[in-house]
């Protein structure tokens, strides 16, 4: 299961998103080179964002190495509770949107970590911000079914809290929403998430893991080590 999973990559930024510096073929080019059988090319929109066309264009015009299976998405952040999402209209051939815990779901709108933290500060108890970021995730995934969820829970060391503070039963419904919805979870290398107990308790849901490095450059592409400590990990008795 485990050397399965590593022989994708399911999160990889090219220069669509600012923040990368790889072309769309050096990302191919490195994922053969490491051996990969998929690799998700992945960049950044807002509901602003207006080359996902273009995008889609470059990505069909790619000369794809044979044993290579090369899909698309685009990443976003929630942003708010109900699971409303930072995407523009999308045309087909975006494979998956990857949710992405850029920022805290508010009730009204994204809130920075160093708001909730204020408000944490100020007496928001924290068992309350924990039901509010696993429900935001449970609404996003069944309002946008079939999607992945990006790092999920980095969002939580940003804002003074740890994915041990979930505790079992908001781990549970988390993973058993990911299993009805068809989201797959990715295990992220930059991030080192989610965790042991999180990844366990999306087997025992059912859902389906992948490995991502979330690179942003195309030496990172397929290159993993605390993905797999955490692969491994999980699967011992
Ligand atoms: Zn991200
Ligand atoms: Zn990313």
């Amino acid at each position: 299961m485990t050397g399965a999973a590593l022989r994708g990559d399911h999160h990889v930024h090219s220069t669509f998103s600012d923040d990368a510096v790889s072309s769309l073929a050096e990302n191919v080019a490195a994922a053969a080179d490491a051996g990969l059988t998929t690799l998700r090319l992945v960049d950044h929109v807002r509901r602003t964002t207006a080359w996902v066309p273009e995008y889609l264009a470059a990505v069909r015009a790619l000369e794809v190495p044979e044993g290579l299976t090369v899909l698309t998405g685009v990443e976003a952040k929630i942003l708010d509770a109900s699971g409303e999402l930072d995407i523009p209209a999308l045309p087909a051939g975006i494979d998956r949107i990857l949710i992405a815990d850029h920022q805290f779901p508010g009730s009204d709108g994204p809130l920075g970590p160093t708001a909730v933290r204020e408000r944490i500060a100020a007496g928001w108890s924290p068992d309350d911000v924990l039901d509010q970021l696993v429900s935001a995730l449970i609404a996003t995934m069944r309002r946008h079914p079939g999607n992945q969820l990006a790092h999920c829970f980095s969002i939580l060391p940003k804002i003074g809290l740890a994915e041990a503070d979930l505790g079992a039963e908001r781990t549970a419904a988390w993973a058993a929403a990911a299993a009805d919805t068809d989201t797959l979870v990715e295990v992220n290398e930059k991030w080192g998430c989610p965790g042991i107990p999180q990844l366990r308790a999306l087997r025992s849901a059912g859902a389906e893991i992948v490995a991502s490095t979330d690179s942003h450059h195309a030496s990172e592409v397929g290159r993993y080590s605390k993905v797999t400590a955490l692969l491994s990990g999980t699967e011992e008795p």
